[in-house]
């Protein structure tokens, strides 16, 4: 997230697994993309760009699609590596309607972009800031995108009350290195209760030991344990890292949820993208200073921090 140009990967690479839902094989290829092209999820001719207006539900994952119907599920894990790990534009191709679930973490995606290699492109990175607080309540849920000149943050807190997960809290500044390390490798997880219901309705089909996190109400049931303590919050970040990606953009901001998942990250990055006195399109200057500095234009009146300046157009992102 260090640099001020825009990036993308080298070359392309695929990676194969199962999805989720379906338990068949399925593939996901990531590959460059041109700038201010974002991340398009691309299938034989079709392809649906991924902002949150491409967002048909949420249920158990993050499904994109449009007028035809739903394109890919699933797509969270991957945009959450593209986006954690600092790429800009990017293809996914995907051969079936969603991306494989591997192991249930983005540390697959993590790999597979080290493989590819990210370059720098020839044009200013572009950010969306949070300019003024957007807040939602779901039911017990609660999520908010504050401004915040730091970069982007997020604060989460989950409460699982009769179950070992019982309550978990995360702070995370979103930064390449401490994405790889502190959240990129943490799994989904589900209670074996919920895991049995989707499975009798035809959903998670794919879903097992190999991909999941599974609690009873006493304890873990994966034999090799959980990666970190707290492997479900961070996990929680994970999902936000790429349910906010889908905001087109880089974000400049703070996220905080309480009990969150799919569909509060999506209900709170609309009513930011609802409300237009609510963020900006704000653009990268060069160099990238060490220490972040107010930098000004003659005709502008940014005073954010970090070295960045309002963008000389209009915002184009909705
Ligand atoms: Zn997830």
């Amino acid at each position: 997230m260090k640099s001020s140009r825009q990036t993308t990967l080298r070359s392309q690479v695929t990676v194969t697994g199962i999805g989720v839902h379906s338990g068949t094989p399925v593939s996901v290829t990531i590959g460059p993309a041109d700038i201010n092209s974002g991340f398009v999820f691309t299938r034989a001719d079709r392809e649906v760009a991924a902002i949150a207006a491409s967002v048909i539900a949420t249920d158990f994952a993050t499904v994109l699609g449009d007028h035809q119907g739903a394109f890919v599920s699933t797509a969270e894990h991957v945009l959450a590596a593209l986006r954690g790990m600092g790429v800009d534009n990017a293809t996914i191709e995907v051969d079936g309607p969603e991306v494989p679930i591997m192991d249930g973490s983005a540390a697959p995606f993590v790999d597979a972009i080290d493989r590819a290699g990210i370059v720098q492109q020839n044009a200013a990175r572009r950010f969306i800031e949070v300019l003024k607080p957007v807040q939602v309540e779901l039911g017990e849920s609660f999520g908010e995108l504050r401004p915040y000149a730091g970069g982007f943050r997020a604060e989460l807190e989950i409460d699982f009350a009769n179950s070992p997960i019982g309550r978990q809290a995360y702070a995370f500044d979103l930064d390449a290195d401490s994405f790889r390390r502190d959240i990129s490798r943490a799994r989904t997880f589900g209670c074996m209760g919920d895991v049995t219901k989707l499975w009798s309705a035809g959903y998670a089909l794919g879903a097992s030991l190999e991909n999941s996190v599974v609690f009873d109400e006493t304890r873990v049931l994966n034999t090799e344990g959980l990666r970190y303590a707290d492997e479900c919050v961070r996990h929680k970040v994970l999902d936000v890292v790429g349910d906010l990606a889908l905001a087109g953009l880089p974000l400049i901001g703070l996220y905080r949820s309480v009990r969150g998942g799919h569909k509060l990250n999506h209900a709170v990055l609309t009513a930011l993208m609802a409300d237009r006195h609510a963020w900006r399109v704000v653009e990268a200057t060069e160099p990238v200073l060490e220490r972040p500095v107010v930098a000004r234009r003659a005709r502008g009146h940014a005073d954010v921090a970090g070295g960045m300046v309002a963008a000389a157009f209009a915002p184009d992102v909705s």
